[in-house]
């Protein structure tokens, strides 16, 4: 009677065990963000852009990522490819992402009248708007290109008020890795038939990933005294389409689950007071920094720097 007992406290407590682990909500989670689409292909054809596209949207579909795109339009008119571009976001569509408008022409606020800038947002959601109707949907976020949300307080307000007469919500994001120049450099080696070269930067990548990730999640709490959800910016290229798998099962490894950018928004550190106003586009967590009266300035210098060797390769310096 006592060992039957013990067995069957033994296999509650089992059970109770599995269920629990099986049921613990991720330590952390972040939501994934894609910049430049359809796709930044320094230098590759339509069939290379179309495969890596297609590489890219099944990591994300395959993990289960519900990533969301930043469509910059000027980019579909390729002369003769236009529906093949157009084609390339209709597949992140079809793939269950979501897009967003991320401006016509990437033009900079810092140098554009609001005038000017505002008429880029428009213009640049044409396509998009089309391919969303026909699911019943409709671009709900945009990301200011360079992350540069105007230079001035006025600037800044006037465009926000613009976009809130448009439906649109600003998209922020918490981290970035420099991945632009990752890819640059990673590209580049591929042009060149270098795959070993291709490969070192590409595992630099990922090292600098991590270190961006430890970094931002410290900021995280020293500011909230806990992890807040991410939203990662990271680019629409070759590198991400090559690295993604290990870049999703790496934040898996930090302990991170995926949501959509909807649900990061969420949290209530998301309500926290933009205070930055200026000519550079941090991180919202300094952002959420300058908001209470803190030091942006420093916090920008904190940020570690992606190593000397890759910013050399993208400079062409030997
Ligand atoms: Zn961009």
């Amino acid at each position: 009677m006592r060992a039957g007992m013990l067995v069957a406290a033994l296999a509650t407590l089992a059970c109770a065990w599995t269920v629990a682990s099986s049921l613990a909500a991720p330590a952390r989670t972040i939501a994934i963000t894609v910049d430049d689409l359809p796709f930044v292909g320094y230098g590759l054809a339509l069939t290379g852009i179309q495969e890596e596209t297609a590489k890219l949207l099944s990591a994300l579909k395959r993990n289960r990522v519900p990533a969301i795109g930043f469509v910059n339009e000027d980019k579909l008119e390729v002369e003769g490819q236009f529906e093949a571009q157009v084609a390339l976001l209709q597949a992140w569509l079809d793939a269950g992402m979501e897009l967003g408008n991320h401006g016509y022409g990437h033009i900079d606020f810092n140098s554009t009248p609001r005038e000017r800038y505002e008429e880029a947002v428009l213009k640049g959601e044409v396509a998009t708007r089309r391919l969303l109707a026909r699911r019943g949907a409709r671009p709900r976020y945009y990301r200011h290109p360079f992350t540069h949300t105007g230079p001035t307080r006025e600037a800044k307000a006037a465009f926000e008020a613009f976009l809130g007469a448009h439906d649109y919500a600003v998209a922020p994001f918490t981290v970035e890795d420099a991945d632009y120049l990752f890819a640059k450099a990673y590209s580049d080696a591929r042009r060149a038939g270098n795959a070993a070269l291709a490969e070192k930067v590409r595992t630099a990548y990922l090292d600098h990933q991590d270190t961006m990730l430890a970094f931002f999640e410290a900021e995280s709490r020293d500011l909230f005294a806990r992890d807040v959800p991410q939203i990662l910016l990271i680019h629409a290229n070759e590198l991400n389409a090559g690295a993604m798998e290990e870049v999703l099962a790496r934040l898996r490894k930090r302990g991170y689950g995926f949501v959509s950018l909807d649900e990061a928004l969420r949290d209530e550190s998301y309500r926290s007071p933009d205070g930055y106003v200026g000519k550079v586009g941090p991180s919202w967590l300094h952002r959420w920094r300058a908001g209470r009266g803190g030091d942006v300035q420093s916090a920008l210098r904190r940020e570690p720097d992606p190593p000397p060797w890759v910013m050399r390769l993208v400079q062409g310096v030997p």
